[in-house]
């Protein structure tokens, strides 16, 4: 629909209403700086940077730039990894980052700006002995408005996703109105929002419920060798934690052990406890293994745990071009899933200390909010979907235009083969995505058609709602 727009219009920025209380940017620095996300493959100029002071300064903008056909997109703290938060050259990027405040904080919700990050989110709530339901992301300085819009899967693995706990929204849709939803008013725009990688709307403010926060956790880890038998033997385990529901935290990690020269399996079971200690002979009873490390730490030191790491690394490690794919595997397919990924992957691929790979076990009953794009149910109650990761990055020894495109290559193969196996992709990565990938229900294209006909919210996926529409017309 963006052909039939008249270009040069789309270019006539000084015709674009003044913000009230945001800055609408169009110097070069800060378009500059706007360009490139961390995967650092993506590099596209935008033509303005707004930085708004509220919901009515993004309405005014999207009404503007709907009109003239200029591609608009919400960007948090930019760490998705493939330009999803880039609306292309000369586009219009909304850094929410400056909507970052906290509104309310009570016993059971916190209400915050969308660009507040988790971080913030998590510190206010475990100052006041409390903790977000679902758990947080690994990593937890990105916007809340960033995770809500990919959906937020954590190692809570009885609870959902992020997006399970948020209990209502503010958006600004692409027409510039601004509605507030939850899962029973106005609930096709929330779950056109919910993990709707920007296209249901922008969202301005949002509602997450709280729950108490214990005071310690305890953390074993299991150790395993990534070959095909103890594969299986470490996916047994997982299933047999994940049935039993007693842990609380439940994730995989993979690394090259260099010194042993294979990769190794590290599950990570935690246990929160506020009274008694938990019994590792109970609740670790059964298992194939011993844990090879214990850790205990107090709730608000667990929660941040990985922050340190990235931390210290930035920004050499943002500079670095990533190549980071991220699928939802039916637990079935898994373990040949691994076999056949781990054999691609070698030395070349494990190259820098942060180069790991990730597994997050969960209930898919618990998954409710219809935007997050997983395998078809199999209708079991105790089905596991699994989010599997390989999480690359160039090292110092390879230049990234040697490294990069064989990489980007064998994901294209990955996710040609996931989607064959009914896997699916979470686009948060490096992955290639094409309008079929873009996380949708029929109601979000539905939603789209009538607030964004002319698809300026699209980001990577343009092109989507008019081939989906057609196709279910015909
Ligand atoms: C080190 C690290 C660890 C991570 N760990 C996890 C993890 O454990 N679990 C997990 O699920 N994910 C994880 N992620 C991925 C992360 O959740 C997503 O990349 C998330 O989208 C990042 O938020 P952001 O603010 O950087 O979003 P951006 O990259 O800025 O934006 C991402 C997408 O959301 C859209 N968007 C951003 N803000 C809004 C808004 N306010 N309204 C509408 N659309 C918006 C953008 O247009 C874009 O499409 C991790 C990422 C990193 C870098």
């Amino acid at each position: 629909m963006q052909q039939d727009l008249d270009p040069d219009l789309a270019l006539d920025w000084h015709s674009a209403p003044r913000p009230d209380g945001g800055v609408l940017y169009r110097d070069l620095p800060t378009r500059r700086e706007a360009a490139r996300d961390l995967g650092g493959i993506v590099h596209a100029l935008p033509g303005a940077v707004l930085r708004p002071a509220g919901g009515r300064d993004i309405a005014h903008l999207l009404s503007w730039a709907s009109l003239r056909g200029v591609p608009a997109s919400a960007a948090g703290t930019r760490h998705q990894m493939g330009g999803q938060a880039s609306p292309g050259e000369g586009g219009l990027i909304i850094d929410t980052r400056s909507l970052s405040e906290i509104y309310d904080l009570q016993d059971d919700h916190i209400t915050v700006g969308a660009g507040t990050t988790l971080r913030q989110i998590t510190e206010a709530a475990s100052a006041r002995g409390l903790r977000t339901i679902s758990g947080s992301t690994g990593y937890t300085r990105l916007t809340v408005g960033g995770v809500c819009s990919a959906g937020g899967i954590t190692s809570t693995y009885r609870t959902g996703a992020l997006i399970d706990s948020v209990e209502e929204l503010e958006v600004v849709t692409a027409a510039g109105e601004i509605h507030t939803c939850t899962a029973e008013d106005n609930a096709e725009l929330f779950n056109a929002a919910l993990a709707g990688g920007g296209r249901g709307g922008i969202i301005t403010r949002v509602r997450l419920a709280l729950t108490h926060a214990p005071s310690r956790v305890r953390t074993w880890t299991l150790h395993y060798t990534q070959d095909p038998e103890q594969t299986r033997v470490m996916l047994a385990d997982m299933r047999m934690l994940a049935d039993r529901g007693e842990v609380d935290e439940l994730w995989v990690q993979w690394l090259r052990d260099e010194q042993v020269d294979h990769t190794t399996y590290r599950m990570h079971v935690s246990s929160y406890y506020t009274g008694p200690e938990p019994d590792p002979q109970v609740l670790l009873q059964d298992l194939h293994r011993e844990p090879a490390e214990v850790t205990d730490e107090t709730w608000g030191a667990h929660a941040i745990r990985h922050d340190a790491l990235y931390d210290t690394i930035m920004p050499e490690w943002a500079a670095r071009p990533k190549a980071w794919s991220c699928y939802f595997l039916p637990e079935s397919e898994l373990a040949q899933w691994c076999d056949r990924t781990a054999a691609e992957l070698d030395e070349t691929d494990y190259g820098t200390p942060l180069s790991q790979g990730l597994m997050f076990p969960h209930k898919r009953t618990a998954f409710a909010r219809p935007g997050l794009h997983l395998p078809e149910p199999t209708g079991d109650p105790n089905e596991l979907v699994v989010l599997w990761g390989v999480l690359l990055e160039t090292s110092n020894d390879t230049p990234a235009e040697q490294w990069l495109p064989p990489r980007m290559g064998r994901a294209r193969r990955w996710v040609d083969h996931l989607h064959t196996l009914g896997g699916t992709v979470y686009p948060i990565g490096s992955d290639p995505v094409t309008p079929d990938d873009a996380p949708t229900t029929d109601s979000t294209d539905d939603l789209m058609a009538t607030h964004d006909p002319h698809q300026i919210l699209s980001g990577p996926y343009a092109g989507r709602v008019a081939t989906h529409l057609a196709r279910r017309h015909n």
